[in-house]
């Protein structure tokens, strides 16, 4: 998508700081850390959000939780870290790009605001 932000980063049109790559996700620091650790992991394929999720693309979304269960390990996160994709402006969403944060490294408060 020629007007996205994750895809040019995914494209490498504005520079982020890299985690982790393969053909089909990309992971890389959040910009504004709302934590200790606190990255982004992204489908390749431009996807709006967690509502354009279905049958046909839901197979991203399960091999992103396995690279997430790969890299918290990697950044010695232990097992306690939190995965969040907001869906909707009122739900917090300002990039139209499907992305889980990851967060770790503090105790985290629920519900959240
Ligand atoms: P959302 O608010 O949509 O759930 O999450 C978007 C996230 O992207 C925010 O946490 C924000 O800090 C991060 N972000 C926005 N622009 C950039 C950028 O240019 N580079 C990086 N690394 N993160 C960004
Ligand atoms: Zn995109």
């Amino acid at each position: 998508m020629a007007d996205c932000l994750f895809c040019k980063i995914i494209a490498g049109e504005i520079p982020s700081k890299k985690i982790y790559e393969d053909d089909i996700c990309y992971s890389f620091y959040d910009i504004d850390p709302k934590a200790p650790v606190h990255f982004l992991v992204i489908p390749k394929a431009h996807i709006t959000g967690a509502n354009q999720v279905n049958e046909d693309n839901s197979s991203i979304v399960g091999h992103i939780f396995a690279v997430i269960a790969q890299l918290t390990k990697q950044l010695d996160c232990g097992d306690d870290y939190r995965v969040v994709t907001n869906c909707g402006k009122m739900a917090g969403q300002s990039v139209d790009h499907l992305h889980f944060h990851v967060l770790a490294g503090r105790e985290l408060g629920w519900p959240p605001g």
